[in-house]
């Protein structure tokens, strides 16, 4: 089933999901179902899966030079989805992105995707690689999420890359998108950052995702002005339990969010990443009932294949 359809039967109660992300190369599937299992008394209609493009590793060379590789170091998003299927009977929603992958390629994937039946998709450009410092497009490949997005619309509507096809069958993809409260880091200014998304749903997304926020102000009010502008879909929050020390300032380095003072102070004044936790869940508990009370569709938290935080905020909120 399709994530707006979902939404619209819960006729607005608050969902619960979550966001999960493909074990390293060479790991067990098992570790994502050992994290899933006890999420799932919270019946989540919808698991998403990260999609991880190719990057550079050095490996040494037996005349002692280092020699630079590509490699997918989390591939399986595909297979995963699948196996969350089999095996728990919820909807997978796969991410596919820009940078990495060639048009061909990604309409692989999503002709795949369909195969297996599985009905929603969130689109998104992906960052830069460490190397390469700012996003560089694969040739032959999207440049933005929207460029991507008007990709998978075309397939809803069957039109494939190849168009020598004989009456080629459409997909029927519920197509999500990234948003960001705080704005993108690439973005000169929320304004227009705002415009672009807005564009993203008139080519066809269905509903945002937004970027982890700690301050529920922001998701407020980016909530507020998306409506102002005319951006109607349904605005899921995103949210990442803390569970070490160190992320207080790690996560707003990597993602371009800021942490409200009284967040950072207590994480501050941690003794230790048990500590650390503890103060995760408990904020993570005061933001995910302020939200509910507000009637948000669907909290979706960033768990990084860890379900203990998760597990203790939904006990108390859901
Ligand atoms: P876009 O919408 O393409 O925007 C990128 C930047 O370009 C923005 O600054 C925007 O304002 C600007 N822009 C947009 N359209 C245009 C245009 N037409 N012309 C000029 N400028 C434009 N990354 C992964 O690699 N794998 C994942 O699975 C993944 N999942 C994510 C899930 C969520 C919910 C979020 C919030 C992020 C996720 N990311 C993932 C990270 C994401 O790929 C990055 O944040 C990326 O930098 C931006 O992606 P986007 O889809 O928002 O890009």
């Amino acid at each position: 089933m399709k994530v707006t359809e979902h939404i619209k039967n819960a006729n607005g109660k608050t969902l619960f999901s979550l966001e999960i992300i493909p074990p390293k190369k060479g790991e067990n599937v098992q570790t994502i179902f050992n994290h899933l299992d006890p999420l799932m008394e919270f019946n989540p209609p919808f698991i998403d899966v990260t999609y991880h493009r190719e990057e550079y590793v050095y490996k040494k060379h037996p005349s002692g030079l280092l020699e630079k590789k590509t490699t997918r170091k989390r591939p399986g998003t595909v297979g995963i989805c699948a196996a969350i299927r089999h095996r728990y009977d919820v909807d997978p929603v796969p991410h596919i992105i820009c940078g990495g992958f060639s048009k061909e390629e990604t309409e692989n994937a999503l002709i795949d995707l369909d195969f297996l039946g599985i009905d929603n998709v969130l689109l998104l450009r992906g960052d830069a690689i460490k190397s390469e410092g700012k996003f560089i497009p694969q040739k032959d490949g999207n440049n933005y999420a929207i460029d991507l997005l008007h990709q998978v619309d075309g397939l809803n509507k069957g039109v494939y890359l190849d168009d020598s096809l004989d009456d080629p069958t459409p997909t029927d993809f519920c197509i999500g998108v990234a948003g960001y409260p705080e704005k993108h880091f690439e973005a000169p200014n929320l304004e227009m950052d705002l415009d672009f998304l807005k564009q993203k749903v008139e080519a066809g997304a269905e509903y945002i995702v937004t970027q982890m926020f700690f301050d529920n102000e922001k998701y407020f009010e980016f909530v507020d002005h998306c409506r102002e502008m005319g951006i109607n879909v349904p605005i899921i929050p995103g949210l990442k339990p803390i569970a070490t020390k160190a992320q207080s300032t790690i996560l707003p380095s990597i993602f371009h969010i800021d942490l409200p003072v009284e967040l950072s102070e207590a994480l501050q004044q941690c003794k230790d990443n048990k500590q650390a936790k503890e103060i995760g869940i408990e904020w993570g508990i005061k933001q995910s009932k302020e939200l509910m009370e507000r009637g948000v569709p669907v909290l979706h938290y960033y768990s990084m294949g860890k379900s203990t935080s998760v597990q203790k905020i939904a006990e108390a909120v859901f």
